[in-house]
């Protein structure tokens, strides 16, 4: 085993955030060296409960990130968190990767925090973040949960690498509660009613029961579990240990009925249609530029449909080979 690997599995957190950093990478050798690395870590994967968490801006994910990192490494559970940036994309920076936020719990010895750039494609997003979990749990974290902002497609490629996904609503900013497509809704396992108190308190209770009336209209995910929504306050600490319990109800009930390697094994190998979706667009994005220029042209003048130009460029990839 290379002294990478050893490393990460030893927990070294130099070693874990470089090896995020060479998956993070576009160069052609960096890859190389990120899948050999992956593939010795491979077999120490696993024993990881992933969580996914989303919640618009402002609904206090931050806030409950640190509280709900900080209870757990006190009780010597590690936890890793990934956030996946949107907005990086769009200003080339991050705000996630801002110190400022979860600040005791980027200081924490048994946390790890790390941003997940969202540049390029939400394929390419999705890879970056199997592979940072795949690290993470290489090296030993017991939870990983990972952070999306906003209510977009990413949540349904994070909900599609995760073993629970937590949906975070507050009453107190107005309109989150119609603003959250209801696609969101079906995709979470538990919701969560932030900022259950002082002024928001009844709007949290009211909150709670529209949601818990609108999860019993939904089709349930597994015959075992209800989505179910409970309130809480991230900046008083409080139902945060309810939020714990419920989680390991969901994981206990999961294991014990076979669903949950069930999951892991579908969304692994769905991994490997996403990755193929990836590969062949990247592959001829680069080989066919002018091709693909010409015939978005002839699209855009409706000259041809999509569909023909796209059966067009598969053809002459096919009769080249
Ligand atoms: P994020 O954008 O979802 O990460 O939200 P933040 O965690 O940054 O929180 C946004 C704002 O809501 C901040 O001003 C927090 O102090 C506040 N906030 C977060 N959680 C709570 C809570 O439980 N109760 C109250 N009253 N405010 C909260």
């Amino acid at each position: 085993m290379s002294d990478t690997a050893k490393k990460i599995i030893g927990g070294n957190r130099r070693a874990i955030a470089k090896a995020i950093t060479l998956i993070e990478s576009s160069r052609a050798d960096h890859q190389t060296e990120a899948q050999e690395l992956l593939s010795e870590l491979l077999p120490h994967t696993g024993n990881t409960i992933r969580i996914g968490l989303t919640g618009v801006p402002g609904v206090g994910k931050s806030t409950f990130i640190e509280a709900f990192g900080t209870m757990l490494t006190k009780e010597d559970i590690r936890v890793a968190v990934l956030a996946v940036d949107p907005s990086s994309q769009v200003s080339g920076g991050s705000i996630l990767g801002d110190k400022t936020r979860m600040e005791q719990l980027a200081r924490d010895e048994r946390a790890f925090i790390r941003p997940t750039p969202s540049k390029g494609t939400l394929g390419g997003t999705a890879r970056y973040t199997r592979e940072a979990m795949m690290v993470l749990e290489a090296a030993g974290f017991d939870v990983i949960i990972v952070e999306t902002v906003g209510v977009g497609q990413s949540e349904v490629a994070v909900a599609d690498m995760v073993d629970m996904f937590l949906l975070l609503l507050s009453p107190g900013g107005g309109d989150e509660l119609q603003g959250i497509k209801r696609g969101i809704m079906e995709l979470a396992d538990l919701v969560i009613i932030n900022k259950a108190d002082g002024d928001f308190l009844n709007a949290a209770e009211i909150a709670m029961s529209d949601v818990k009336n609108a999860l019993h209209l939904m089709k349930a995910k597994s015959p075992d579990w209800s989505a179910d929504a409970m309130k809480i306050s991230a900046l008083n600490k409080t139902g945060l240990d309810e939020v714990w319990k419920k989680i390991n109800q969901f994981i206990d009930i999961m294991k014990k009925n076979g669903t949950f390697e069930k999951r892991r094994g579908q969304q692994i190998v769905s991994a490997i249609w996403s990755e193929l979706n990836e590969l062949i667009r990247e592959r001829i994005k680069k080989g066919k530029t002018e091709e693909i220029i010409a015939l978005e042209k002839a699209v855009k003048n409706k000259e041809i449909t999509p569909l023909a130009a796209a059966r067009e460029l598969l053809n002459s990839i096919f009769e080249a080979k």
